[in-house]
């Protein structure tokens, strides 16, 4: 008998989503005009605390959109954590400008700020802090740094919808924030991202650039180069849909996040579970499970093997995008000032993330648990 593997992520998608987006597809407003977007763009905005957001069509765009509203291309240095997703660099080359890799910090791993004051040449232009696996980045010095060197703050709160750094939520905290609503994130369009900001000639730039570039003023006259970056209304639909349940939903995946951390109550010299910071309140997105320090990366994927033997999906940690062949070239930079990012890669050895979905009941979570809390005992 085949056993259905208990997977990572599911999305949370319930009667609300279906009524919308029926309504989107009846009324004809299938592609990007059409009143979800509107009403998505809006209440995204409101709900991140700031001024304006623009609907594209996944994350990565998102943060390309991003970096040519802010004129970032080739020459320029643009600051981003090993530790991320491969989305957050590529979106840097693909503006033609070039990534420098930074460290993280210990257990939280989001970028080191330490490291990115050592990053810094003339050319730096802009930072990407990434809220990593919900977990938001020490916003206030960060912004201190950029603000002293005129550097411009791009969020990615990809992983992050609806986190808070001191009380304060993320995605209006720099400059401009890039969201990303695919499957597996904490509210899901399918495919889709936003970007949000308070500047009014920012806000202007990215709706220009995302609908091709068109002169607003002059119909099919196109006085640059821009790009199809946009959201459909059946999208928008979905993400309208899951902003209003927001509180079900976080407050969902906060239970089985609870539930894991009774699991491994007095667990912690085995595995440490969502590790954070006294000054944030990080969104639940993936589960962060962290075996002891110095194990191997070999070792976490027996262990995550073992797993999978007993019926349960796993992820390791993203990989260190410097180790990666397009990105080998760039430079890296640890907060001691040297190559070797040796807490972004400790940190990717002994990650990973567990089943995470918010229809996982308590039983099963307790399930996964032992089967872990076994694999370990057995192979480290
Ligand atoms: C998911 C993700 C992205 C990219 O989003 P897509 O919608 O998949 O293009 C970018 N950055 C981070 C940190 C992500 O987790």
């Amino acid at each position: 008998m085949i056993k259905r593997l208990i997977p990572v992520a599911e999305p949370d998608l319930g009667p609300l989503e279906e009524q919308f987006v029926l309504s989107a597809v009846k009324s004809g407003w299938v592609s990007s005009i059409g009143e979800y977007i509107m009403q998505f763009e809006k209440e995204f905005a409101l709900f991140c605390d700031t001024s304006y957001g623009v609907s594209v069509c996944n994350g990565t765009v998102a943060l390309h959109l991003a970096l040519k509203a802010a004129d970032i291309g080739p020459g320029d240095e643009v600051i981003v954590p090993a530790l991320t997703f491969v989305a957050t660099a590529a979106a840097v080359c693909h503006a033609g400008a070039t990534p420098v890799f930074v460290d993280c910090e210990a257990e939280i791993g989001t970028l080191d700020i330490e490291a990115v004051s050592r990053a810094l040449t003339p050319r730096t232009k802009a930072i990407i802090p990434v809220h990593l696996y919900g977990h938001p980045v020490d916003m206030d010095p960060l912004l201190e740094l950029a603000r002293s060197h005129k550097l411009l703050v791009i969020e990615d709160a990809a992983e992050a919808h609806g986190a808070l750094y001191r009380g304060r939520i993320v995605g209006g905290l720099g400059d401009m924030a890039t969201f990303s609503f695919y499957g597996n994130k904490i509210l899901t369009t399918g495919e889709g991202g936003m970007v949000t900001t308070k500047d009014d000639a920012i806000h202007s730039r990215l709706r220009i650039l995302r609908d091709h570039a068109m002169d607003p003023n002059r119909r099919y006259w196109h006085p640059e180069i821009g790009y199809n970056y946009r959201m459909t209304n059946v999208q928008a639909a979905l993400g309208v849909a899951q902003l209003q349940r927001y509180e079900e939903i976080s407050g969902k995946r906060r239970k089985v996040l609870e539930a894991y951390r009774s699991a491994f109550a007095g667990k912690e010299e085995a595995v440490i579970i969502n590790p954070h910071s006294d000054w944030a309140e990080p969104a639940t997105w993936l589960i962060c499970a962290l075996l002891p320090e110095g194990t191997s990366a070999e070792k976490r994927d027996l262990i995550c093997g073992k797993l999978r033997q007993q019926g349960f999906d796993s992820r390791p940690y993203f990989i260190p995008l410097h180790h990666m062949p397009p990105y080998r070239t760039f430079r890296s930079v640890a907060a001691n000032g040297g190559k070797e990012l040796i807490v972004s890669d400790n940190l990717a050895a002994r990650g990973f993330n567990l089943p995470s979905s918010t229809c996982l009941s308590e039983d099963v979570v307790n399930n996964i648990s032992s089967a872990l809390l076994h694999a370990i005992a057995m192979l480290l």
